[in-house]
Order: C-alpha cells, then structure tokens, then sequence
C-alpha cells in the first residue's frame, strides 16, 4: 500500500508547474547529490515527451539549471531567479556542490521534441569527465512535484507503519465508522506517524502564510505575465474594485478590509475569481506559491480557503487542520487510484483533484459527514471528468488561470449539494470516480496531455515558438 503524507500533497515551492518545474528541479538536486565522492567537468540534460514539448514555456530549464546549482525550491528568494539563470548564461559556467563547471544552456539542455519515451515526463542527466560518460541516471516527473528515480522502486515511507492504512475511499468511510472520528482526525494520526505533532502545526502555519502571502501579492502586482503571451493580469484590478479603489500596503490591513466587505453573492463569487486569480498569476511569474496538488491547480484551494476564512465562519488554527488534513487525503487518495500529473491524465488531474480536494475540505469545515465529504469530492471530480491540458504556447496562463476560479466555484458548489443530499442516496461514490478518472485518463489522447498540440493550443496560434 502506498503511503502518501498530505505534505507530498502540500509542498511549498516555485511556479510555473509542479510536473515540468518542480520535479525536474528536485531530480536535478538528487541527480548532483549522487555525484559527491566523483569527479566530473560537464553534465547534460535531456528532456523527453511533455518535459520537451511544453518544458520552456513551464520553466524545466530554468528548473533543472537551479537544482544542479543546489538551490531548494523551498526557500530560494523567487526576486533572485533571473539573476542565477542570466548569470550561467553570461559566463557559461554552472556551480555544482562549490565547483565551477562549463555549462552552456543551449548545448546541455537538450529537448527531444520527436522522441518520447514510457513516461510522458522523463528526464536523463549524464555526467562526464574529460568527455567520457561517468554518470548517467533517468527520473520521471510523476506530478505534483513527485519524481521517481529509474530503477529505484523503495520509497523513504516504506517503512511507516500508518494506524489507519488507506487505500480508498472506503477505506477512510470505514475508519471513521469503526472510530467515530472525523475523516480529519484519522488523517491527523496517520500524519502524526510521518512527523512530530508541532513540525505538523508548524508545516500547516507555512502552508497556510505562504497561500495567503502570495494571494496578496497577486492582488497587488500588476502588468504583463512573462513568457511572450501578453496575458495581463486581472487581481490587482478586481481587488481594487472590490475595495472602492483602496489598495493596502499591508497584508493585515488589506485582510482586515475584505472582512468588512458586502456578503452578497455577486461579491464574495468576485471575491473568489479574484483569490484564484491572483495565485495563478504569481504562479505564471515564477513566485512561490503551494503545489497543491500542482502548481497550475495552485489557486483552486487558496480560493476556496480564503472564502471559508473571510465568508463563512472561521473560528481560528483548529479549522485550518481539519481543512489541510481532509483536502490533502483527498490528493492522496487520487494519486493512489488515478493520477495528478496533467502529462498522464489531462487537466481533469490537475484542476478536477484540488476542486474535489477544495469540496472535501470545505463540507468538512461546515460540519458535513464522512459520506457527505466524500460526496463533495465525488460531485467536483465527476464534473472535471475528460478536461484537457492544452495550454497555449506550452505557458501555464491560458487556459490554467481563469480554470482555477471554475474549480473553486464548482468546488463550492459541490460541497453546498453533498451537504444537502444523504450519501446513501449516491448513485455514484468516491471510489468509483477516482477510477473513472483513471480510465478516462488512459483514453485521452495523447495531445490533450499537456503537450500544446491539441485544444485552444492548437487553435490560437502565437508568435512564438512554444520551445
Ligand atoms: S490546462 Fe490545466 S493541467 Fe494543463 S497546464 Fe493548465 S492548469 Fe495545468
């Protein structure tokens, strides 16, 4: 059984993609990590199927550039990106563990655009010394920013023993059944297997500042996204509007001005639009945003979040736990039935899991049971099933953005039908949905998995080459 902490859901990192970004970049640091006790002077990458198809537009090479220089995704200050890349451009040289390298950009990053290979996201280094081969390992992005090494199947978890062992669905109903526990203190004291009780309370403080630290960043930068599109950014401007005009230069005011804000529906759905927005837009500028359970589907949960803390009735810390937990089990359960990468399942992936992970999350909040939360998953999921991956130019922009206000609202909206119906009444249950999810996903055709080949990439053409 594979076991999956709601933190490999939940990781703090830097947009664009958590697949094309976030993986490569840590295979790249596990990749210069192997090579301590050996000598070499060059290393290359090689990019394979949507890795090289959509890799430049979602930043793989600047990934991989910043993990073979030892950066952590983590903590890197996002401002100093440029100036790291521009630096190895200018000097052709790369420092890897404190030992300058040559590294030219153009010949060491190789994109295979005609060549794919078993997974759609495979990268390969190679290390040489003198040019003779002395190193090469492969790793496939497998989504969310997970990476699985070629060859290696033991992962570091392999070893826990988990209280409440869940594989599905049913698996997490029958638990809180035989326990009467709520489905967020099961995954509570599974959580309590993988780390100390105050790292949890401290990696959920991080998850939840860094969400709304970026949310309000989004909502006060203005301008041209980066990467040839033009796309302007809109949270800035729906904020101010929202806020007659006021802009605040402090996240404490401007938080404390939005709970003053009218509870009208047109406004707290703007208000929503706006939250995912802005996430997405930090997310498309390379900033730090939370994979959740990817980068492109980073806003859906923020969104949905932010509109439980500020529109419905937020009592304090307590409510973040139990929202973190059942969401993220929610992304556990979807990458152990189906999957999260848009390169294996199309968008239905990406936006249909933090949509399903966002009505989990929110009916547990509002006090709904086990089978209504699961319910609410089921409802987003069965309403995201067969959506492509097409972005335009291979950017994470258009259609990514705007998708993510929808997933919020249908995550809303799925949440509000589960908490009004009785689960026994179901035709459909979580289970089944992660399957035909799965299902559908194999079906897809290869170009509506993020590849920039099929949908609105192939039909709004852009003046610039996508790679
Ligand atoms: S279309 Fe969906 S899955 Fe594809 S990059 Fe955009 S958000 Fe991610």
């Amino acid at each position: 059984m594979e076991k999956i902490s709601i933190f490999d859901i939940y990781k703090i990192g830097v947009g664009p993609s958590s697949s094309h970004t976030l993986g490569p970049w840590k295979a790249a640091l596990n990749f210069v990590t192997s090579l301590r006790e050996i000598k070499y002077d060059r290393i290359t990458i090689q990019l394979f199927g949507s890795l090289s198809k959509t890799g430049k537009g979602h930043g793989t090479d600047i990934a991989v550039q910043l993990g073979l220089e030892g950066h952590n995704p983590k903590t890197i200050p996002t401002e100093e990106i440029g100036f790291y890349i521009q630096k190895i451009q200018s000097t052709k040289q790369i420092t890897v563990e404190n030992t300058s390298i040559n590294f030219d950009p153009q010949r060491d990053i190789i994109f295979h655009q005609h060549e794919d290979l078993a997974h759609p996201n495979t990268l390969t280094f190679h290390a040489y010394l003198s040019d003779k081969q002395i190193a090469e390992s492969t790793y496939y992005s497998i989504g969310g920013g997970f990476i699985q090494k070629k060859g290696e199947t033991k992962t570091e978890s392999d070893d826990i023993e988990l209280p409440y062992p869940i594989q599905t669905g049913a698996d997490l109903v029958k638990y809180t059944a035989e326990t009467g526990l709520p489905i967020s203190e099961i995954v509570s004291l599974n959580e309590q297997a993988f780390r100390l009780k105050k790292v949890i309370t401290q990696e959920i403080a991080d998850i939840y500042n860094t969400m709304v630290e970026c949310v309000f960043k989004g909502c006060n930068t203005e301008g041209i996204l980066p990467g040839g599109l033009n796309v302007k950014r809109r949270a800035k401007a729906l904020s101010k509007t929202l806020l007659n005009g006021r802009v605040f230069e402090t996240e404490k005011e401007w938080i404390e001005a939005i709970k003053q804000q009218p509870r009208d529906f047109n406004s707290i759905n703007k208000w929503i639009s706006c939250f995912a927005l802005a996430v997405n837009e930090e997310n498309a500028a390379l900033s730090r945003v939370v994979t959740s359970p990817t980068n492109g589907a980073a806003g859906v949960i923020p969104a949905v979040m932010l509109y439980y803390y500020f529109f419905c009735d937020y009592k304090g810390k307590e409510d973040l736990r139990k929202f973190f937990f059942t969401s993220g089990e929610i992304g556990c359960l979807f990458k152990k039935g189906a999957t999260i990468s848009a390169a294996v399942g199309g968008c239905q992936a990406e936006i249909g899991v933090s949509s399903a992970m966002a009505a989990a999350g929110l009916t547990e909040l509002l006090g709904g049971s086990p089978g209504q939360v699961l319910m609410a998953a089921e409802i987003a999921m069965e309403h995201h099933l067969g959506l492509t991956c097409d972005p335009i130019g291979g950017l994470v922009q258009i259609p990514c953005i705007e998708r993510n206000t929808m997933g919020a609202m249908k995550a809303i909206t799925a949440s509000n039908l589960a908490l009004t119906s009785n689960p026994e009444d179901a035709i459909v249950n979580f289970d089944q949905v992660v399957k035909t999810m799965w299902d559908t996903a194999q079906d897809m055709n290869t170009k509506y998995k993020e590849t920039a080949e099929g949908g609105l990439a192939f039909n709004v053409p852009v003046a610039f080459p996508a790679c």
